[in-house]
């Protein structure tokens, strides 16, 4: 299936095989999107130039979402090799581990409430400023969110807001953005075991729960994530903008379970 063919795509967010952003890189390459990566720090360097070789791209650059200075020198790279790109896909979230463990009124902080929400949330539209100029016309923006945006997830905790503040940085860029024919989403995906998730108190607990109070009886993949994501940045999609589409095998629809 070419449905991404001669779209050129930017993947942030890839720290292993087992990352989302995987699963979404493999997905748009088989669907031939042509890609670029970004990595956090030098010690994923190498490994992404690796996984970015397997999808065909030598196209790999450093961006630390943390600082704008990152941000635009990595576009203003990235446009000595496409000046004009197709979309990007935002898989990046933080926040410090000991927010992710305990009671919420007591475990969370200013600072960790400040980085949660700007490195998982403000990071999104950053990338958006400052890449604006470059993107074509029918251009498609993703991120990854998860259901504490919109429930009480136990040792969730603040990641719960900066996915709520995700959720409407979704809408708000889609609604300022649309003019100019691009398109934003986000995917709000169940549990999966990656190097983020191992991060939350409990998670195998999560994941075990899932496996048996979710409708389709299993927990999501990268692979489940990655084709919705290639649907939402193809013309597939081109209806849809703001929205978040839950690919957790219909957990969110659940209340008890057998
Ligand atoms: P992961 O650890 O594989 O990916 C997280 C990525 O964020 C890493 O590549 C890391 O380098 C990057 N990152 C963190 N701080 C950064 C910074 N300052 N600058 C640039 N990059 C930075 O884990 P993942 O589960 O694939 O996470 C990807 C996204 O999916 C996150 O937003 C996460 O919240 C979301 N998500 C994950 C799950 C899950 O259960 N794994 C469920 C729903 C949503």
């Amino acid at each position: 299936m070419n449905f991404l063919a001669n779209k050129r795509i930017l993947i942030t967010g890839i720290a292993s095989k087992l990352s989302i952003a995987y699963g979404i890189a493999q997905a748009m390459r088989n669907a031939k999107a042509d890609l670029a990566f970004t990595y956090q720090n030098n010690k994923f360097k190498s490994r992404v130039e690796e996984y970015a070789a397997q999808f065909d791209s030598s196209i790999v650059l450093l961006c630390d979402v943390a600082e704008d200075k990152s941000i635009d020198t990595m576009f203003k790279k990235l446009k000595d090799y496409w000046p004009k790109f197709d979309g990007f896909v935002h898989s990046i979230g933080f926040v410090p581990k000991e927010q992710l463990d305990g009671d919420y009124v007591n475990v969370v902080t200013r600072d960790g409430f400040k980085i949660a929400h700007d490195i998982s949330s403000y990071s999104f539209v950053a990338m958006a400023k400052s890449c604006r100029n470059m993107l074509n016309q029918d251009a498609s923006l993703l991120t990854l969110s998860y259901l504490g945006a919109e429930r009480a997830i136990h040792n969730y905790n603040v990641m719960g807001l900066a996915k709520a503040s995700l959720e409407a940085n979704v809408r708000y860029m889609a609604n300022a953005m649309g003019p100019n024919g691009i398109r934003v989403n986000g995917i709000s995906a169940g549990p999966i075991r990656t190097l983020a998730a191992s991060g939350i108190k409990n998670f195998r607990k999560m994941l075990a729960y899932c496996q048996v109070a979710t409708p389709i009886r299993r927990t999501v993949t990268i692979e489940d994530v990655g084709k919705a994501a290639a649907f939402l940045c193809s013309s597939l999609a081109s209806g849809i903008s703001g929205e978040i589409l839950h690919v957790d095998g219909g957990f969110n629809i659940t209340v008890m379970h057998e």
